[in-house]
């Protein structure tokens, strides 16, 4: 018998291969970057030591990044008008961006963007936004507050860069670490990531499309759609492949393994609903891993097999042969689609949810949950999502209180007894009607749907984990069957009812599990390929 390779060894060579990679790009940079840090002995201490840290490693792999350290009483920082520690200015001679706080965790690939954007002076704008950011006449303040467990803050963060690297006469940045400068988000009222303010108004909550911040940004207003007028080069494929999930990253390996020019295209975070739960205990070859970690390592598997379109939202497929997929930046043409498109989060529908989103309502505790240490919250639902949320909310030190509107939990025993050992309070048979607050969540109102009793519970956060809705606008828009609880309709070769249109994972319902999501992807994958051999929707069955 073998023995299987531990965990930790094979944790400990992804790093390995991460850091060469990072020595590797940031040893050839081509242009001098200079960093100023300020630093105090006595604010922010541990912060102050990380930030030097990482900056300093750094340093040693990229020769042309000079770093300069100041105290915040050094007259450097009235010059620079720098107020907290820690405070990085970037290329002070080339851009007005400073980051208030440390690049921990997800804001690290932040940094390491930002200072490769500066290094190479290739920012990688599509030509829309370059178009919307050369019309901008007005100067724009931009504060963008981010956490390190935020998986969609790193792709707001890069929009923000890009912006204000490409106007610097106008655009100036501060990225805002939330949890370091929970006065600063107060005065905001800014109580979710990634959260933009420009010029004081609210711009954008979540991640955007690139071309989206940007309309967003110029227009001071905050926006859901973008009509593009892309002339970037047509794309052909074999196989498009609709979101970037385990189910997508899966089929995307397989489909290229199997010989079709396969791309993936992600609106969102890549990884969709794994990539914000705080820790996968039951896929397998992992005992424990973070659900960060799991994507990152999909991820760079799918990377050597496809190529990967993020930030880029899919707005309309054509069906026929090939069909068409328009996105916000580009049009595809393929000889089969795979909508691989998961599920949003579902909402309660209850009377100040949508008022006080981002207000204290949120959907993602690894996000936000770190924003509510030592405040009372409220975690709704009793499936696996909510029992794995509240402990984690109290891990971060939020006092968390479970309400579900049953009398027993949905979620698997083995979490059910974690959150008993944890002693972490539950309102069994209670409903929230209400979601009370001004400018932001002061209460519940509950009810008790044993004896029809309400009462008010105040709390500072309601976090929200009752299920999710199939994603399933596009599957609509082309024609495709839906299942009559709305999931998407396929067969057991994943085909729907449009030809040359598949379905994988969540969208399609099922046991809904990370690895059964990645099975499906896998089927599809399989069935793509044989059905382009021998196409069903062709008479004769020959390609
Ligand atoms: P879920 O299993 O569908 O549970 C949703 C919970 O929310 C249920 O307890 C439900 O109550 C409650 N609920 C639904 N609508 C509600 C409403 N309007 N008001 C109040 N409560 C409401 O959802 P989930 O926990 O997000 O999990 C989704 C899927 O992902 C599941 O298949 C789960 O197993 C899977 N998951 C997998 C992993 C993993 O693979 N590691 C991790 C997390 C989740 P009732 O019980 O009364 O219906």
């Amino acid at each position: 018998m073998t023995e299987p390779p531990a965990q930790d060894g094979m944790e400990r060579a992804v790093l390995d291969q991460a850091e060469a990679q990072l020595r590797a790009v940031l040893g050839r940079m081509p242009r001098e970057v200079s960093l100023l840090l300020f630093t105090s002995a006595t604010a922010n201490q541990v912060f102050s030591d990380a930030f030097r840290q990482v900056l300093r490693a750094i340093r040693t792999m990229a020769p042309k990044v000079s770093l300069r350290e100041f105290d915040l009483g050094h007259p450097k920082a009235r010059e620079h008008e720098v107020t907290a520690a820690p405070t990085l200015i970037l290329a002070p001679d080339r851009a007005a961006i400073r980051w208030l706080g440390a690049p921990l965790g997800e804001e690290g690939r932040v940094l390491v963007e930002a200072l490769l954007m500066l290094g190479y002076g290739d920012l990688g704008l599509a030509p829309e936004s370059e178009r919307i950011l050369a019309k901008l006449s007005e100067p724009r303040q931009v504060t963008l507050f981010v956490s390190p467990t935020c998986p969609y803050c790193p792709q707001q963060a890069v929009n923000a860069l890009k912006a204000a690297l490409a106007r610097p006469d106008l655009i100036s940045l501060s990225i805002v670490d939330i949890q370091i400068h929970p006065a600063l988000a107060d005065r905001y009222d800014a109580h979710s990531v990634p959260q933009v303010w420009a010029n004081d108004v609210l711009i954008a909550r979540g991640a955007q499309p690139e071309e989206l911040f940007m309309t967003c940004l110029s227009k001071l207003q905050e926006e859901t759609v973008f009509i593009p007028e892309s002339d970037a080069p047509l794309v052909e494929a074999d196989l498009v492949i609709v979101g970037g999930g385990p189910a997508g990253l899966t089929a995307g390996i397989y489909g290229a393994r199997a010989g079709l020019k396969t791309v993936v295209i992600e609106k969102d975070a890549l990884g969709g609903q794994v990539a914000t739960t705080p820790v996968v205990e039951n896929y397998p070859g992992f005992t424990q891993v973070g659900g960060k970690t799991l994507v990152d390592i999909m991820v760079s598997h799918a990377l050597q097999y496809v190529q990967i379109f993020p930030g880029e939202a899919v707005l309309d497929i054509v069906a026929g042969q090939p069909l068409e997929v328009a996105t916000s930046r580009r049009r595809f043409q393929a000889r089969a689609v795979l909508l691989a498109t998961g599920a949003g989060y579902r909402h309660l529908g209850v009377p100040g949810e949508a008022r006080l989103g981002g207000r204290g309502v949120s959907y993602c505790a690894t996000c936000d949950g770190a924003l509510f240490r030592d405040r009372d919250v409220a975690m709704v639902g009793g499936g696996n999502s909510a029992l794995t949320e509240a402990l984690y909310l109290q891990n971060v030190g939020a006092r968390v209180t479970i309400i579900h509107r049953r009398d027993r939990f949905r979620a698997q025993e083995h979490l059910v007894q974690a959150v008993a050992a944890a002693g972490i309070p539950i309102l069994f048979q209670h409903e929230v009607e209400e979601i009370l607050g001004e400018g932001r969540v002061e209460a519940v109102r509950l009810l008790d749907n044993r004896d029809g009793s309400r009462r008010q519970v105040p709390v500072q956060g309601v976090f929200i984990a009752i299920g999710y809705q199939p994603a399933v606008e596009l599957a609509k828009k082309i024609g495709a069957g839906l299942t009559p609880d709305g999931y998407l309709q396929q067969d057991e070769r994943h085909r729907t009812t449009v030809p040359g249109v598949y379905a994988a994972g969540d969208v399609a319902g099922g046991a809904r599990q990370i690895v059964t999501a990645a099975g499906q992807g896998a089927e599809a994958a399989m069935a793509i390929f044989e059905d382009l051999v021998h196409p069903y929707w062709t008479e004769s069955g020959s390609a």
